[in-house]
């Protein structure tokens, strides 16, 4: 091992020790929650108590990372003439009675008006539009601890160099909404009971896709035995020819049919895209009877089909209700959410179900995405 190796290594060996100490700061006690993972799937939380997984090198790194950024805008706010700084990595607790939340407020200011405020920082690869759910129930259990009305999320860009500011005011619907989930968390640690999977219930797959307890859960287990073969199918020019469908909506917008979507203006290609992923021309599909065999071919040999479609959600029941024209006997379908890109979404949900223990036996997708599809997944 050369000297730049051995650095390394120190290096690593200091921050694992260090994440070790705080650790050890926040012993896990029946009845003493965190707030920081309050707003996590409460099935994840029931996990980080009971079988905590060692943090993979990167998860080290971030946290080394934020700890940095922490004491740094604490030490940046001290400079400042505009705000005082009155406490950092104070300690609070929430009390409900049988159970609390206990937790470290980031930083507490006094603003030029003498008035009180939390600071909580989040470290972030992209600044979100809108402040985390999970974040504002953490901020608010600090304000309800404190009896302070307001607080400030700050997000930092450590990728872009960017900040972003959310004011949160006390809000005493969300203290209810806080004593709700920990009793739900407190009960079913208490009864060793696996919580519901919240984050599949609220189709939050990539929180599933990031989770660290993801083997143990099988997020994507369904009634069918485990090892099982799947066929994944798209709906869109796979079961369903939709060409009538884009030529509708093109006309419907005076658009060129041979126009490339790519070229054209973007809030032009928005209203294309909400007309096209409605049920407005949906009756125009025609059925693709060369893949609708196969599919069913497959199905007479056990193969479970799992359908993973572009589709958006809002279009759930309009596409049940075709499925069950065309007589596609499918196990589950999967609908993308609006801020999801369609690959990355297919990608995402063909990994969980195979970490659910189920073996893709084939995909059946356009071609351009089924080639991407088997180069990322290198099937
Ligand atoms: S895999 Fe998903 S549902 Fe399961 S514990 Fe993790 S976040 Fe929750």
């Amino acid at each position: 091992m050369n000297y730049a190796e051995k650095f390394l290594e120190a290096l690593k060996k200091g921050i694992l020790i260090l994440h070790e100490k705080e650790k050890e700061e926040h012993p896990r006690i029946i009845g003493k929650y965190h707030p920081s993972s309050i707003g996590d799937c409460l099935r994840k939380q029931y996990y980080e108590f009971y079988m905590e997984e060692t943090p993979s090198e990167e998860k080290l790194v971030i946290f080394a990372t934020g700890k940095g950024i922490h004491e740094i805008i604490t030490k940046i706010l001290k400079e400042s003439n505009v705000t005082q700084v009155e406490a950092s990595e104070f300690e609070t607790e929430l009390d409900f009675g049988e159970y609390k939340l206990h937790g470290r407020v980031d930083i507490i200011i006094l603003n030029v008006d003498s008035e009180k405020a939390i600071v909580e920082v989040k470290t972030v690869s992209k600044l979100p539009k809108e402040p985390l759910q999970k974040h504002i129930l953490q901020l608010q259990t600090y304000l309800h601890a404190l009896k302070l009305n307001n607080g400030i999320l700050l997000y930092w860009d450590k990728r872009k160099g960017k900040l972003e500011t959310f004011s949160i005011v006390k809000d005493d619907n969300i203290l209810n909404i806080l004593k709700e989930r920990t009793h739900v968390l407190h009960e079913h640690i208490v009864n060793k009971k696996e919580p519901v999977k919240e984050m599949v219930l609220k189709e939050e797959f990539f929180e599933c896709l990031n989770c660290e307890y993801k083997e143990i859960c099988k997020p994507l287990k369904m009634d069918i035995e485990e090892g099982s073969e799947i066929v994944v199918l798209e709906i869109e020019n796979v079961l369903l020819n939709t060409e009538k469908r884009k030529e509708a909506c093109l006309k419907e917008l005076n658009l060129d049919l041979n126009i490339d979507l790519k070229e054209i203006d973007s809030s032009l290609r928005e209203q294309f895209f909400n007309l096209y992923y409605s049920e407005k021309y949906l009756s125009y599909d025609e059925p693709i009877h060369e893949n609708i065999d196969k599919a069913l071919k497959y199905y007479m040999q056990n193969k479970s089909l799992v359908i993973i479609t572009n589709r958006p959600k809002k279009m759930k029941k309009a596409t049940i209700d075709q499925l069950i024209d065309l007589g596609i006997p499918y196990e589950q379908i999967f609908m993308r959410n609006d801020f999801h890109k369609g690959l990355e979404f297919k990608l995402a949900i063909i990994k969980l179900l195979q970490l659910s223990g189920y073996k893709i036996y084939d995909i059946m997708d356009e071609e351009k995405t089924l080639k991407k599809i088997k180069k990322r997944l290198n099937l």
